[in-house]
């Protein structure tokens, strides 16, 4: 299985060493060709407006929203998440609406450029996130296909997930956390070769039988 992450631009390095880490093959994409043959793919961290442009002028606007119907799964960290959010506060366009969400850019303002926090995150287990942010947005709205997954202290969301769609408003791979990674590839692998109770394959008694 290969999981491609976008290394147009922003902390693509981390997370293909993350994705080493945990024996998955990672690949760069920074043309629709990349695409071809990955299980699943990552929008790292960066300046989503210079992601915008870049995935513009690649031409991989469209490639990456048929992946996603396909139903493989798309990670997007930090300004990853940005790309994903189907609504932009104050006005800017969407640039890959893939998750019911509304995010505000940089939303913990001057003051709080940066920080770090330990976040429990069910899905993950026992051991929380170390979350590091970095000019973080936050998801101000959701819509009801969308699961939080992570919250601050004070209740604001900053990872969620919707079907396929999984995104955080921190970086796990700048803090040596493998566990998102590993869930990504987990619903990779399943949408590879769909297990029994999935849906997807149909049942041994309803196939055709060979005269
Ligand atoms: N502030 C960046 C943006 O709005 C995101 C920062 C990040 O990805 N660490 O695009």
């Amino acid at each position: 299985m290969k999981i491609g992450v976008l290394a147009l631009q922003g902390a693509f390095r981390e997370h293909l060493e993350t994705l080493a880490a945990i024996g998955v093959e990672g690949v760069r994409v920074r043309e629709p060709a990349d695409l071809d043959g990955v299980s699943g793919l990552i929008l790292p961290g960066g300046e989503s407006t210079t992601m915008r442009q870049l995935i513009e002028r690649w031409g991989l606007g469209q490639p990456i929203l048929d992946l996603a119907e396909s139903g493989a799964p798309i990670f997007g960290t930090c300004a990853g998440m940005i790309v994903l959010a189907r609504e932009i506060a104050g006005g800017e366009e969407p640039i890959l609406p893939l998750l019911d969400v509304t995010v505000e850019r940089n939303a913990f303002g001057r003051q709080l450029d940066s920080f770090e926090a330990d976040l429990p995150v069910d899905v993950l287990g026992g051991t929380p996130v170390h979350a590091v942010f970095i000019r973080a947005p936050i998801i101000e709205r959701m819509g009801p296909g969308v699961d939080v997954l992570a919250t601050l202290d004070d209740g604001r969301i900053v990872a969620v997930r919707q079907r396929n769609i999984l995104a955080t408003a921190f970086h796990p791979e700048l803090a040596g956390e493998t566990r998102f990674h590993r869930l990504m590839a987990t619903m990779a692998a399943e949408q590879d070769d769909p297990g029994e109770g999935s849906g997807r394959r149909p049942h041994p008694t309803r196939r055709t039988q060979p005269r």
